[in-house]
């Protein structure tokens, strides 16, 4: 099996590739945009590890 396409949390960009996504998420998007989704993703619903 492949492994799962990664996609961006904040657009729908998504690539098979993780590094893909990580330079998309740094070149597409601010800093900022980033933690504002990362701290709306956070809340309690989050799975736990
Ligand atoms: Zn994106």
């Amino acid at each position: 099996m492949a492994n799962d396409p990664q996609t961006c949390p904040i657009c729908e960009f998504s690539s098979d590739a993780e590094t893909d996504v990580y330079t998309h998420l740094l070149t597409s998007h601010r800093k900022r945009a980033i933690t504002e989704t990362l701290l709306e993703v956070r809340p309690a619903h989050a799975p736990q590890r």
